[in-house]
């Protein structure tokens, strides 16, 4: 019924199969990628925490990060949150086994389980202003809720901000991507102050849509190592296979990965 309202009303359809009805029809949305899968870039930025995504940065996921973000159709945050979910609960152990690099805010003994602190990747304010939205905001704050119906205890907290201007990320090589980043992120004041003030142990992790090249990531990891918030990793919804003309050994299991 619903499906044949919104294709009535809305003329919508499935991104991934083109059915008439909601943006993700059920036999697609049941078809995402649920087990988080360990992936580097290569080459790896150094010191990147360990990182995890849940299939390759192609076919359905791809097309639901695109739509999301470039078409607004916001709709789709919700099975990305869901995706993203899965990663971050799949690879942390759960709450009662405590993580390595967790750590006490503003000098507290841990009074209950360590909260899971998400911290999505910046966008650039002129993307989010031009765009309406914060693509990886809306999407983590659905991983979130996720995760919270699970048994989690999680908060997002919008961490790392821009310093500088820059350029967008999108074209640059590998090594212009890594210069135009380099301590191009800070950790804003007002969000680690309410963070502290919680008084909890946290384990954080760094959100992210596609791993690319890592460089994003690890500028976002290095901001909160700087105020003395250790990552312990990185989960993303895709990451994307280096096309390089000699590339190395993977340690992608693509094979695992449907598209
Ligand atoms: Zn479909």
């Amino acid at each position: 019924m619903l499906d044949a309202w919104l294709d009535l009303v809305h003329g919508s359809r499935c991104v991934g199969c083109a059915t008439p009805g909601r943006l993700l029809c059920r036999r697609c949305a049941a078809a995402l990628p649920s087990v988080p899968v360990p992936t580097r870039p290569t080459p790896c930025p150094e010191g990147l925490a360990p990182c995890w995504a849940a299939g390759e940065y192609a076919g359905l996921l791809r097309t639901l990060v695109l739509c999301h973000k470039e078409r607004r159709a916001f709709a789709l945050a919700r099975p990305l949150g869901s995706v993203l979910a899965a990663v971050v609960g799949g690879m942390l152990p759960a709450e009662t086994d405590p993580a390595p690099g967790q750590v006490p805010l503003a000098g507290q003994a841990a009074r209950a389980a360590p909260l899971l602190l998400l911290v999505p990747v910046p966008s650039r304010p002129g993307v989010v202003r031009e765009r309406g939205q914060d693509p990886m905001l809306r999407i983590t704050r659905c991983a979130a809720a996720q995760l919270r119906l699970g048994g989690r205890q999680v908060r997002v907290a919008r961490l790392v901000r821009q310093r500088l201007r820059m350029g967008d990320q999108a074209g640059l090589t590998h090594a212009q991507r890594a210069a135009n980043l380099l301590d191009s992120l800070e950790v804003a004041p007002a969000p680690l102050r309410a963070t502290a003030r919680l008084g909890r142990t946290v384990v954080t992790v760094v959100c992210d849509d596609v791993l690319t090249t890592g460089a994003t990531a690890r500028e976002t990891q290095r901001a909160l190592e700087d105020v003395g918030l250790p990552v312990v990793a990185i989960g993303c919804i895709a990451a994307t296979r280096r096309r390089s003309a000699a590339p190395g050994p993977s340690t992608l299991p693509f094979s695992t990965w449907a598209d």
